[in-house]
């Protein structure tokens, strides 16, 4: 490739593009995050689809100016392909594929959550394999074993609700605006998170202690999550409270139990994960990332390890990590199997984690994983956020 890469992401609600040089240094960039949601408390995949198509041109336009680059100078097109909402996919991949063929450059289908992965090396070139990665958006929550890029190992994901919308749902029960994560995050800032004992799904029971992680200490034997009991028992306790008229001023206090038991969850299953691997580096990517009581209290329990968690702009959707992973996909010759816009696809090289995995990065690596990983690698699937 010779010239800059243009990264595009439309795979939700933020239509993003993104110029980058052959190195990786961001040129330029612009995000785009659709309000319209808001009206109706969660993404609606045709209003996100319609909308993309409003934008996609001008949204380039603007991050090709910032980078002072010209279409034509352009080396190639890294598109986020999937998963993610098919209208809003498409409109993505059809706008790339077009721009490429007319600019006789190639095009990258990318797999959206392998661009979460090199959202954080875009600010810190230290933020490279091996690591532990905790990506939690509003469509995923994924614990990824990563000893080299293009290598990744499902440690865990969630089994119901994201995190993100957890997020989303009990800021709805709370009466807060959508997005939800932003809204809990401020209202919790003046709330107790010791007042409601909020369930911390699937620790209890067997728990976890620093030194004496396998995943059998962890309830279930499982390093997966679940978030739908957690907002229920939210729920059940909104109920009660606005019958005896006192919602409103245990809202901060809500919203700061409710927080606190998300990110007991999170931390416990990220430090699981590195005890069991062996590593005491983190990656955390997805809109959740932006949280600061997140942040904080990885870093605390990581303590002498590396956190890795990269802006909020880099965390959120973005063109630049979509590009960032297209430049290691044209180096690597493999798109993995990505050809088309497609709503559930696993992350090319993903496969199930088993202890054979835990392989110090000096080790020779295990046979390499089928191009592609078929229909045999773990299924990250994309769900539409329902908004109840
Ligand atoms: P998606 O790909 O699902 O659109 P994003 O990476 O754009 O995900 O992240 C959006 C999600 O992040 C939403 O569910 C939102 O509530 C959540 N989020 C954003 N900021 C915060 C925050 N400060 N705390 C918790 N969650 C947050
Ligand atoms: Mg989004």
């Amino acid at each position: 490739m010779s010239g800059p890469i243009l990264g595009i992401e439309t795979t939700c609600d933020e239509t993003s593009a993104a110029v980058l040089d052959e190195h990786g240094t961001i040129l330029g960039m612009v995000i785009h995050s659709q309000d319209v949601h808001r009206v109706y408390g969660g993404v609606v995949p045709e209003l996100a689809a319609r909308d993309h198509l409003k934008r996609i041109e001008p949204v380039v336009t603007a991050a090709l100016r910032d980078a002072g680059t010209r279409r034509r100078d352009l080396g190639a097109i890294a598109v986020a392909a999937g998963p993610g909402l098919i209208g809003a996919l498409l409109v993505g991949v059809t706008w790339s594929r077009a721009a490429a063929f007319a600019l006789g450059i190639p095009m990258i289908p990318v797999h959206h959550m392998e661009g979460h992965l090199f959202g954080p090396v875009l600010d810190d070139p230290g933020a490279v394999p091996p690591f532990v990665a905790l990506l939690v958006s509003g469509g995923h929550t994924l614990l990824l074993w990563v000893p080299e890029w293009g290598r990744y190992f499902l440690m865990g994901e969630t089994r119901d609700d994201a995190a993100g919308e957890a997020f989303d749902k009990v800021a709805k029960l709370l009466g807060l605006p959508y997005p939800g994560g932003p809204a809990i995050e401020r209202a919790a800032a003046a709330g107790d998170p010791e007042r409601y004992s909020f369930p911390r799904p699937m620790l209890q029971g067997g728990g976890w202690r620093r030194g004496g992680a396998t995943p059998a200490a962890t309830a279930q034997g499982s390093l997966d999550f679940s978030f739908s009991g957690l907002k229920t028992a939210v729920a059940r306790t909104v109920e009660r409270l606005a019958e005896a008229d006192a919602l409103d001023a245990e809202r901060p206090h809500l919203a700061a139990s409710f927080q606190e038991a998300v990110i007991d969850v999170l931390a416990a299953r990220a430090r699981a994960a590195m005890d069991i691997v062996g590593c005491d580096r983190l990656v955390l990517g997805g809109g959740v990332a932006a949280n600061r009581a997140l942040r904080s209290r990885l870093r605390e329990d990581i303590g002498p390890g590396r956190l890795f968690a990269g802006s909020v702009r880099l965390s959120m959707d973005n063109g630049a990590m979509i590009a960032r992973a297209g430049l290691f996909r044209l180096a690597a010759g493999s798109y993995g199997g990505l050809t088309d816009a497609i709503a559930s696809v696993p992350i090319p090289g993903a496969r199930p984690w088993e202890p054979a995995a835990r392989l110090a990065s000096s080790r020779p690596p295990p046979p390499s994983p089928p191009k592609g990983a078929g229909p045999s690698g773990p299924q990250i699937s994309s769900r539409a956020r329902t908004s109840h």
